[in-house]
C-alpha cells in the first residue's frame, strides 16, 4: 500500500465496507470442547437437532467470543468514527454489533442471533420474527444451567405451531427476510448518495459466497464513479477485475491481520484495552466458513432470494 489505511479513509468522503467469512467467528472448537462437545452428541440424530445446534452455537459465541475479532472491530471503529460509512457484513455471529460501530449504518443480510423464527410458514397473525431479548436470555441461562443434560434445556416455541424456533439466519428453513430488510433499503440509499463523492470501498475478507451481496455491486459502484477508489483485502481472492486496476489495491492479507497491522499507531489506552481481550484468544485460521454446515444447495437457494442486486454476470472474473 503506498498510503496507510487511515490516510485513504482520512481522503474519502463516504466509506463503504463489506465484511465477510475471513472476519467470521470459527465454531469448530465446540466439537472438542468438555461442555459443548457431550451437547452436541446428544443433539445428533434428534428431531430437532439443527435447531438445537444452533442454540448451541449461539451460547459458545455470545460466552466466549472471539476477542481477536473484538478487537479488530473495535480498530475498524476506530478508523471510521466521524466518518460517512456504511457497512455490509456476510457474518452471522453478530460481533459486529458488539463494537464500537454504528448499528444504525450496518447491515447483515444473512441474519444472526439478534431475532427468532418459525421455520415454516405458520397461519397467524404475529409478528413474524422474535426479537424479544428475554426469549434468547432465557435460552442462554437454560443451557448454562443444563449441566451438561441437553434435555435440561428449554427450547424456546413458536407460539403458534409450539415447534422449536429458528433463529432469523440464513441457513434456517423460510428464512424471514423481514430481520434485515430495513437496514438493506437504509444501505441502498445510502449507496445512492455515493455517486461522484469521492467514495472508498473497503472489502475485508469477502470471498465469493454471495458475490451479489458485496463483490459485484462494490465493483460496479466503484466502476462507475470516478471518485471513487477500491482495497480490495483477502487472503486468497484478493485479485482485483483488470477494469479496476488502475482504481483498486489488492491486499492479499488475512483482514484481520491487515486491520491490526494498519491501526497500529492507535491510542495506548485503546491498545491496552484491546490487547487482553486478544491474549486470551488463540489465532484463528479464517480458512474455515463459520457456515460449514450449510450444504452448497442451501447456499444457492437461499442466495436467489436475497434482494434484487445488479446481475452478478461478470464473465472476466479473476477467480
Ligand atoms: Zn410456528
Amino acid at each position: 500500500m503506498t498510503d496507510r489505511l487511515s490516510e485513504q479513509i482520512e481522503k474519502a468522503q463516504m466509506v463503504l465496507v463489506g465484511i465477510g467469512n475471513e472476519f467470521a467467528m470459527r465454531c469448530e472448537a465446540m466439537e472438542t470442547d468438555p461442555f459443548y462437545g457431550p451437547l452436541l452428541e446428544q443433539a445428533g440424530g434428534e428431531e430437532y437437532e439443527a435447531q438445537a445446534v444452533q442454540y448451541l452455537r449461539f451460547h459458545y459465541i455470545r460466552r466466549h467470543p472471539d476477542g481477536r475479532l473484538l478487537a479488530a472491530y473495535d480498530r475498524l471503529a476506530g478508523l471510521l468514527d466521524g466518518k460517512n460509512y456504511f457497512l455490509v457484513s456476510l457474518c452471522t455471529d453478530d460481533l459486529i454489533y458488539r463494537s464500537g460501530l454504528d448499528a444504525g449504518r450496518i447491515v447483515t443480510p444473512c441474519g444472526g442471533f439478534r431475532a427468532m423464527q418459525c421455520g415454516r410458514e405458520c397461519v397467524t397473525d404475529q409478528e413474524p420474527l422474535v426479537t424479544d431479548p428475554n426469549v434468547t436470555e432465557a435460552l442462554l441461562e437454560s443451557i448454562d444451567a443444563c449441566g451438561g443434560n441437553l434435555d435440561a434445556v428449554d427450547f424456546p416455541v413458536c407460539a403458534e405451531c409450539t415447534k422449536p424456533l429458528w433463529f432469523n439466519r440464513i441457513d434456517s428453513p423460510d428464512y424471514r427476510e423481514e430481520g434485515y430488510l430495513p437496514d438493506w433499503q437504509r444501505y441502498t440509499k445510502w449507496l445512492q448518495g455515493t455517486l461522484n463523492r469521492q467514495l472508498l470501498v473497503l472489502e475485508l475478507g469477502v470471498g465469493m459466497q454471495f458475490p451479489q451481496i458485496i463483490r459485484f455491486p462494490f465493483e460496479k459502484a466503484v466502476f462507475f464513479n470516478q471518485k471513487a477508489r477500491m482495497i480490495r483485502v483477502h487472503s486468497r481472492l484478493y485479485q482485483m477485475t483488470e477494469e479496476l486496476k488502475e482504481k483498486g489495491i489488492s491486499v492479499a492479507q488475512d483482514p484481520v491481520d491487515f486491520l491490526m497491522e494498519q491501526t497500529a499507531g492507535l491510542s495506548a489506552a485503546q491498545e491496552e484495552q484491546t490487547a487482553g481481550l486478544s491474549a486470551v484468544q488463540d489465532p484463528v485460521d479464517f480458512l474455515m466458513e463459520q457456515t460449514a454446515g450449510l450444504s452448497a444447495a442451501q447456499e444457492e437457494q437461499t442466495a436467489a432470494d436475497l434482494p434484487p442486486m445488479q446481475d452478478g454476470s461478470g464473465d472476466d472474473r479473476d477467480n
